[in-house]
């Protein structure tokens, strides 16, 4: 598995798996989230661009994200793998996905689903809005994540599944579970 997606609701806790895996698989985790609050927090174009998509929640113009991520999977640490996490994000970015593999001549092997809850999500977004105060940890601007989630990227994750390539792991639990869990679900 050297080609991966890992795909969930805001709060399933992609972030601090997708490290893990990172590590086990020894590919490199790509978050789209992680790039552009680096962006915002230099304030260069791409990040002047996104902050108010960010801040508010809303998903950021897919043509931006879809010619971000073509060019993060050219560069050389992307070549012999890589773990995607929070792209693509709704049907659109699929198909720009679907593009861009085909032009690198390469192909996903699996796409990971954390699944939780909604009750769980929102007080574990609420507690690291908390410790990390991310601008869009807001109680109201969580709720519409959830919304933007549910609307957009659950169609989207439907897709995969009919494709054959998802795997699906219960993400409630301390950590290391759901780090077990996904080790199984990868080695099935
Ligand atoms: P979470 O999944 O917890 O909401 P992320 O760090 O994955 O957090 O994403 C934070 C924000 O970054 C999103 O709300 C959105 O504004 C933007 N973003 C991340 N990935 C994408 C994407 N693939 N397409 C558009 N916007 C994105």
């Amino acid at each position: 598995m050297t080609r991966m997606l890992i795909v969930g609701p805001p709060g399933a806790g992609k972030g601090t798996q997708s490290k893990k895996i990172s590590e086990e698989h020894g590919i490199i985790a790509i978050s789209t989230g992680d790039i552009f609050r680096e962006n915002i927090k230099g304030q260069t174009e791409l990040g002047k661009e996104a902050q108010k998509y960010v801040d508010a929640g809303n998903l950021v113009p897919d043509s931006v994200t879809n010619r971000m991520i073509e060019d993060r999977l050219t560069w050389d640490d992307a070549k012999d793998g890589f773990l995607l996490d929070g792209y693509p994000r709704n049907r659109t970015q699929v198909a720009a996905f679907d593009e861009i593999t085909s032009r690198l001549d390469v192909e996903l092997d699996v796409v990971l689903e954390l699944t939780a809850d909604r009750e769980e999500l929102i007080s574990r977004l609420v507690r690291r809005a908390e410790i990390d105060g991310r601008a869009d940890d807001t109680e109201d601007v969580i709720r519409h994540r959830l919304e933007v989630f549910e609307q957009e990227t659950a169609p989207m994750i439907e897709e995969y599944r009919q494709r054959g390539v998802l795997k699906q792991v219960d993400g409630l639990g301390a950590v290391e579970e759901v780090g077990a869990r996904i080790a199984e679900a990868l080695k099935a």
